[in-house]
């Protein structure tokens, strides 16, 4: 039975191919047993899922926040919401949201809402009055007999920045 042999690395005499020494000028053998084998292909796979995951890759934007889906009703629901209050307000007022229109049925006030909507809840302001203090002009729109009774919006684009 022939065995199997291979060439040292070190001194290039044929050995056995199990050898993991050489027995001429006793230098160690790399061999490929199973064990190292696995690791080697884990390793690989490590790699490439690190690769593929786009860790490295500039163009893939990693987006790690996830959004929750966006709420979405279902026609039937939507038609029925149609006929209260806040649907018919939203059908009056098309650049309204649906939650703006819930909002404002509630007589809620907050921090981003429009202008008109404020007329749409308060009536006309008692004033409207550019203001400037500094950094720039704000609008302050204030209603004596509410409270909060002041809104502004401090960059002019028609949406409510704070309110006192
Ligand atoms: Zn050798």
């Amino acid at each position: 039975m022939e065995t199997k042999t291979k060439k040292c690395s070190h001194c290039k005499k044929e050995i056995d191919a199990m050898a993991t020494r050489c027995p001429h000028c006793q230098g160690k053998m790399y061999v490929w047993t199973k064990e190292k084998k696995i690791v080697a292909v884990i390793l690989a796979v490590i790699v490439f899922m690190i690769f593929s995951s786009g860790l490295f890759s500039s163009d893939k934007t990693t987006t790690t926040t996830t959004q929750p889906p966006a709420k979405t009703i279902s026609p039937e629901e939507l038609a029925k919401w149609k006929i209260t209050p806040a649907g018919k307000l939203c059908e009056k007022h098309p650049t309204w949201k649906k939650e703006d229109c819930d909002r404002l049925v509630d007589e809620r006030i907050w921090i981003g809402m429009t202008y008109e909507m404020l007329i749409y809840l308060n009536g006309k302001p008692d004033s409207a009055n550019p203001s400037n203090y500094g950094n720039g002009i704000k609008y302050q729109y204030c209603w004596h007999d509410n409270t909060p009774s002041c809104y502004y919006d401090t960059n002019n684009d028609g949406i409510i920045d704070s309110y006192n």
